[in-house]
């Protein structure tokens, strides 16, 4: 059958499938958890307040019940707008275990953006961190749906104002918790997270309870884990990839408790803290994106010493240039581990990673066990063999998500009817089934590993009365931001304005990583397809030959 398989271009994975339980995540988790209970979970990073593994479940369990008592019952969605912190983890399995869904937000976004997002996956309760409470409240005005605010470090204030208290809702005593929630692993919901996936706006990713289980499965395969905690030994990780997306999500936050380790949250990353936070807590294991592998790389602050505790070193969500592998490797010697793994919001995320047995630079590896890779020609729509050049990278697996929420169109467009995920990135594979990323044919932007959807910004902009068309794309930049969108714009005639005020306009209304810092230029028509789409590829060549001049 291997050979049968390996004819038709479609590649398996180098190692043997792993057995992927059919139950909630919940209970996958806390069954895993039971052996580390009075080890600790989580620390706070800046409080230095942290909970054990026992505690963790304790507090879900708590948490559950508190959210049942609010009338919140199986399937209702609850969004989660908070930094890493103990508390989001323990919010999101709370959720979880009593079959409710959490769409994860962005504690970067504005109000806009977080309304955006609350009133297409209908949340009824959220649970939001002090700090950004401002926006959340504001968001909340155009979402009559929230019933509920829960806010964690609540102040007297805000439950003056009617709004609820994480930590008061955390003495529930367990009572209310629904022992009898029926959840269909394969068919019920866990989490909403957003992903634009190849095109348009950011869409409802459904992830089913199975699709965390399979890849908390996968990753844990013997030939692809470094965790060790045996014995006395605990493994520490960083929680410092946010952990609203799905990076920080599964492969750091829920990895990190499967497996009996401990987390270290950090809310930001800022030098000194991050410094300091890897020396007070002797990090071993490090899940990073290409900015803070270029930090680690680059900075003199980072010490080779720095890493003297850490065995692994990982890293993913965006291409990661191979001077910056060769750095890395370079200061911090083979005293290290280096992991590359590629993945999607739409595949929980993970579907390849290095081979420990076989580095090979520049590549993102193998497919990881129960998953399928096929390399698509772009024209002709056949599957290449491996080493017959570049086309589409499909994938299939059970980590791959139901679909987009109610979005049934884009949804097909994703998933064929064969179960085959279209990436949307273009890559080639050598004969050793070795996958490597080589291009884009989907029009996400990818900022320091995250996400900004051009069709966002493009509509953003066309909220200005004298923009009469409008197209974004992404630009190279530095190697640790990896691209900038860049904005190009059609005035209508004799309009004065400027660019600046078009950059404020949209500095405004966005967080950090989506503003124009790949800059801004007028044009006088966009190139557009027959059927009226940006032609993004033309748009970006355009600009780097004007910039080359
Ligand atoms: P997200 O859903 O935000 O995780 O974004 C997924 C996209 O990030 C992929 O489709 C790729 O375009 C990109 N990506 C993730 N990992 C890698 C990697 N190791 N190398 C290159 N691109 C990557």
């Amino acid at each position: 059958a291997s050979l049968r398989a390996y004819s038709s271009g479609i590649v398996s994975s180098p190692y043997n499938d792993v057995h992927i339980p059919e139950i909630s995540v919940t209970q996958y988790l806390f069954d895993a958890q039971e052996p580390y209970a009075d080890k600790t979970a989580l620390v706070d990073g800046i409080s230095g307040h942290s909970l054990t593994h026992g505690e963790f479940r304790e507090q879900c369990h708590r948490l559950g019940s508190a959210l049942t008592r609010l009338g919140v019952t199986k399937g209702d969605v609850v969004g989660l707008v908070s930094p890493n912190c103990p508390e989001f983890a323990v919010t999101f399995y709370g959720v979880a275990a009593i079959g409710a869904v959490n769409t994860t937000v962005s504690s970067a976004y504005l109000a806009d953006g977080i309304a955006t997002q609350l009133f297409n996956s209908g949340a009824s309760v959220v649970v939001a961190h002090k700090g950004v409470l401002p926006a959340v409240r504001e968001a909340c005005e155009a979402c009559p749906d929230v019933r509920h605010i829960i806010v964690i470090h609540a102040a007297p204030e805000d439950e003056q104002a009617g709004l609820l208290s994480y930590q008061t809702l955390l003495k529930d005593d367990g009572k209310a918790f629904p022992q009898t929630v029926q959840i269909d692993p394969r068919e019920d919901m866990v989490v909403l997270p957003y992903s634009s996936g190849t095109t348009g706006l950011p869409k409802g990713v459904m992830l089913t309870h199975y699709n965390l289980v399979a890849n908390m499965q996968q990753l844990q395969h013997e030939d692809i884990s470094t965790l060790n905690n045996t014995g006395d030994k605990q493994e520490v990780f960083l929680g410092i990839l946010p952990y609203f997306h799905i990076y920080g999500m599964v492969p750091c936050m829920g990895m990190s408790l499967v497996s009996g380790s401990k987390t270290v949250t950090l809310p930001f990353l800022k030098p000194e803290l991050f410094v300091k936070t890897m020396e007070k807590y002797k990090i071993t294991y490090l899940h990073t994106v290409p900015p803070i592998l270029d930090f680690l790389a680059s900075s003199d602050m980072v010490k080779p010493e720095l890493l003297a505790p850490t065995h692994s070193v990982l890293c993913g969500a965006a291409p990661i240039g191979t001077t910056l592998i060769t750095d890395l490797l370079k200061k911090f010697g083979d005293g290290i581990y280096f992991q590359e793994g590629y993945g999607m919001t739409e595949a929980s995320p993970v579907t390849h990673v290095t081979p420990r047995t076989k580095f090979v630079m520049g590549s993102t590896g193998v497919s990881i066990p129960n998953t399928l890779t096929k390399i698509v020609d772009l024209n002709t729509g056949k599957t290449l063999q491996p080493d017959g050049g570049e086309g589409e990278l499909c994938v299939k697996g059970p980590q791959v998500m139901k679909g987009y929420y109610k979005n049934e169109e884009a949804t097909r467009a994703t998933i064929d009817p064969e179960g085959w995920l279209h990436t949307g990135d273009i890559a080639r594979m050598d004969q050793d089934n070795n996958v490597f990323i080589v291009d884009r044919l989907k029009e996400l932007i990818k900022v320091k590993g995250l996400q900004v959807a051009p069709a966002e910004l493009e509509d953003l902009i066309r909220q200005l009365p004298d923009v009469t068309d409008v197209g974004v794309v992404g630009m190279p930049v530095d190697r640790a931001s990896g691209e900038a969108p860049r904005a190009f714009v059609v005035l209508s005639s004799g309009s004065q304005l400027s660019l600046k005020a078009i950059e404020d306009f949209v500095e405004g209304k966005v967080p950090p990583h989506k503003k124009l810092a790949g800059g801004l230029e007028y044009v006088e028509a966009i190139p557009r397809s027959p059927t009226g789409k940006i032609l993004r590829r033309e748009l970006k060549a355009m600009a780097l030959s004007r910039l080359a001049q």
